[in-house]
């Protein structure tokens, strides 16, 4: 893999630079006090234990690196590590394993592990913005996966039907070839319609399947049409969901292939993972190497520390 040659995968102090460039556009910031004006790099010294990337602030005599207050921050493996899995996961289709990360970074599979769900936190994009603004079509549509161990199954044919199982959300906005995603407790009506209403513009053009929870849409849309699988329909002219179709279908292949065994506590992080991968993909104008970068830019004021994330690791 010649891209995984580049300087900053290898070499810490690159590393670092590099990340520097990525966060600080403007010059380094003081995390302490905000200062900006009387920055200067501490040189890194092994023997003094002088740690590499650290930078000294003249305002308030602070002592900082640019990983402090991003996800990063309490990562134990060298920065150049952590920049290779971003790569790794920006850049592969269906993403890549913990084991994967343990195996081609050689750090222990705990650390790839925690590495990884870092990452997805960085690529969790927080947008708020309602899909389909000035009238455009969106597309809805749910998928179930894996096995939601906190409810029990029903009646005696156990293991059957989607009861049991994660539900996702999904919405693609066709105008902008963007996607929204989500993990969601029920697909009732009276539970799914003001979560429509509220990633969704009044204005929005919806369209969907004929399941029963999407039937009164055009009382909270500007319109709603839908496609009856189960006559065996796939779309007339604009109205067809193959784009969420084909959404959930990466989704669900990465799921199986990579993410075998997910509880319910992750599930939100792995569906942001495909969500990002998906809003900047090539289609999107976004090569791997910007996408990588969008990821990087993505790790400030996320802390994840350790205790949230192993409280929830079981
Ligand atoms: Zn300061």
């Amino acid at each position: 893999m010649s891209v995984l040659s580049r300087p900053e995968f290898h070499d810490e102090i690159k590393a670092f630079e590099h990340l520097e460039r990525v966060i600080w556009a403007d010059g380094p910031v003081c995390p302490h006090c905000g200062g900006m004006d009387r920055i200067t790099k501490v040189k890194a010294n092994p023997e003094k234990r002088i740690r590499v990337g650290l930078w000294r602030c003249g305002d308030c005599k602070g002592q900082f690196t640019v990983k402090v207050g991003t996800v990063f921050e309490h990562a134990r493996l060298p920065l150049n590590k952590a920049l290779q899995a971003v790569y790794l996961m920006t850049a592969s289709k269906k993403g890549i394993s913990a084991h994967q990360l343990h195996r081609i970074l050689e750090v222990t599979y705990k650390t790839a592990w925690f590495l990884a769900h870092r990452i997805r936190e960085a690529m969790r994009s927080g947008e708020l913005a309602p899909f389909g603004e000035g009238g455009g079509f969106v597309e809805v549509d749910e998928t179930f996966i894996g096995v939601d161990r906190t409810i029990k199954p029903k009646g005696e044919k156990k293991g059957r039907g989607f009861h049991h199982k994660h539900k996702v959300l999904a919405l693609v906005d066709r105008n902008t070839g963007r996607a929204r995603a989500m993990v969601v407790d029920s697909l009732k009506a009276a539970d799914l319609t003001p979560i429509l209403q509220a990633n969704i513009d009044y204005e929005a053009f919806v369209l969907t399947d004929e399941a029963g929870q999407y039937k009164f849409l055009d009382r909270s849309f500007a319109g709603h049409d839908f496609v009856s699988h189960s006559r065996g329909e796939y779309g007339r002219g604009e109205v067809h969901t193959n784009t969420i179709e084909g959404y959930f279908s990466i989704f669900k292949r990465g799921m199986r292939g990579v993410y075998q065994h997910c509880g319910k506590k992750h599930l939100h992080r792995y569906v942001a993972e495909f969500e990002f991968r998906y809003n900047n993909r090539e289609a999107n104008g976004c090569n791997d190497r910007e996408r990588s970068e969008q990821a990087l830019a993505g790790i400030v004021g996320k802390r994840l520390t350790y205790s949230s994330t192993s409280r929830a690791a079981a």
